[in-house]
């Protein structure tokens, strides 16, 4: 078929499109279908009436039918700014991976590898006792298996398990990412890799080997934690769940039964983010109110298409419901919103009913929009071919990460801010990953970090 659009668009405006043109239209047509079901034949008829194509000559000609196209493409920011083609990100079209991963539910490995130094752990005996039909298999180091197997992102999620010792990488401060009011938060790096598969996780975009790495010393995590809490002036936000979900697999590993009772009598708020209803061990000890347990939220329509094997809204609402009234605190994050026809009404629908299961105020909520580097696209693509979350009016910014223009990004954050500040005065609000300009023009007051950090700690220590 695209083929003989190319023949179509160099008869049709007398020209020869080169490799790279071709590669920019061709990639053009595709995502305008994908996002609005224009046909690409009717897209470049309808192209011949434009007075700039008409009037292009020569070489112009292609520039003159690509900045249409982007119009097309882009619709709400074409009316609004002038798009620079240099933030287009326009890369070559692959075909699907035919023989995706999916996630199973419940989830149920396939092989479990452990290292050396990890046999004998309680972790081992979780595994043994819940899978006691699956081989294991010992290794020295978790790496020896990406050496011997060459690695492709449609394997991301074989339901394979690493069981490891972690030697080096216990704690560190959040990455955040560059021009941006950080949050100043802390990760514990327990575990890579999620048995969910959302279409936008950016975990796809990293990995470079299958499956799920929990690491077995979870000992070695609270000594070295100890090591640094002493030294710690301050309190601070930590909490798991950068590189994974905190609690997808914790009826295995009871991670966080543990987690709790070492991080409750401390001074800081330790927050186990998660898209599950995987909290039985944790009603199976008593709360704490700077146990923070933290539920990612997207309307039902987006969790069925884009957030496959992960709780329902209703399950996590309902989980979350259940925590607080055992004495945890709660969190929210919408992140990514995601912008679509409609959103509105089903992004309000959300705050609704999660001021209808819990009381304010809550510990935070972090609003962020849908944002990614380009090259995830590139892997969304091949492993989601049905989602259109990335024919969206994603641009490249000052980054050079795809995000929706400023003006839009405004709009969505202050809608979202307004809702819940309807029912809710109190429980603080922060950006995801957002410069100064997009703070301030929300009407957010901190404009430094170490502001925002605060206005997220004081709540808690009043
Ligand atoms: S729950 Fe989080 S870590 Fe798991 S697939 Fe979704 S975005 Fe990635």
């Amino acid at each position: 078929m695209y083929d003989d659009l190319k023949s179509k668009i160099e008869s049709t405006f007398n020209f020869r499109l080169n490799r790279n043109q071709w590669r920019d239209l061709k990639r053009l047509l595709y995502e305008i279908y994908r996002r609005d079901q224009k046909e690409p034949r009717t897209v470049i008829d309808s192209l011949k009436n434009k007075t700039s194509v008409k009037k292009a000559g020569g070489r112009n000609k292609f520039f003159a039918i690509k900045k249409e196209l982007i119009g097309y493409r882009y619709p709400l920011t074409s009316q609004k700014i002038a798009i620079d083609t240099k933030d287009v990100f326009l890369a070559e079209l692959k075909e699907p991976f035919p023989d995706n991963y999916s996630p199973t539910t419940p989830f149920v490995p396939e092989k479990i590898f452990i290292e050396k130094e990890a046999r004998g752990s309680y972790l081992e005996g979780r595994f043994r006792f819940t899978f006691p039909d699956i081989e294991f298999e010992e290794l020295i180091l978790s790496g020896e298996y990406i050496k011997k197997h060459k690695f492709s992102p449609h394997q991301l999620k074989r339901p394979l398990v690493f069981i490891v010792k972690e030697r080096w990488d216990f704690i560190k401060p959040c990455p955040c990412t560059s021009h941006c009011l950080s949050c100043r938060y802390w990760i514990l790096n327990l575990g890579f890799g999620c048995p969910f598969d959302c279409s936008y996780c950016f975990l796809q975009q990293y990995a470079n080997f299958p499956g799920i790495v929990l690491p077995a010393n979870l000992d070695d995590f609270f000594t070295q934690f100890d090591g640094f809490y002493k030294k710690l002036k301050n309190p601070i936000r930590i909490g798991t769940g950068e590189f994974c979900d905190s609690l997808a697999l914790d009826d295995i590993t009871g991670y966080s039964r543990q987690l709790a009772e070492y991080f409750r009598d401390k001074n800081l708020f330790f927050e186990l983010k998660t898209k599950s209803d995987n909290i039985a061990n944790l009603l199976k000890i008593t709360g704490a109110a700077n146990i923070v347990i933290a539920f990612s939220l997207n309307p039902q329509t987006l969790i069925d298409s884009e957030e496959q094997a992960s709780s329902s809204l209703s399950q996590r609402l309902a989980a979350a419901k259940q925590l607080q009234e055992k004495g945890y605190s709660l969190a929210f994050h919408f992140d990514p919103i995601i912008y679509y026809e409609g959103w509105e009404n089903d992004y309000k629908k959300v705050v609704d009913r999660l001021y209808g299961h819990v009381r304010s105020p809550l510990r935070w909520i972090s609003l962020g929009t849908l944002r990614s580097a380009r090259e995830l696209k590139n892997v969304v693509e091949r492993r989601f071919p049905q989602s259109s979350i990335f024919y969206g009016e994603l641009l490249l910014g000052k980054d050079r990460k795809l995000r929706y223009p400023k003006f839009l990004k405004t709009r969505m954050f202050k809608k979202m801010t307004g809702w819940i500040r309807e029912y809710d005065s109190k429980t603080p609000l922060y950006l995801c990953m957002e410069d100064k300009d997009i703070w301030q023009d929300c009407g957010f007051t901190p404009d430094t970090s170490q502001k925002v950090e605060r206005s997220l700690l004081l709540p808690g220590i009043d």
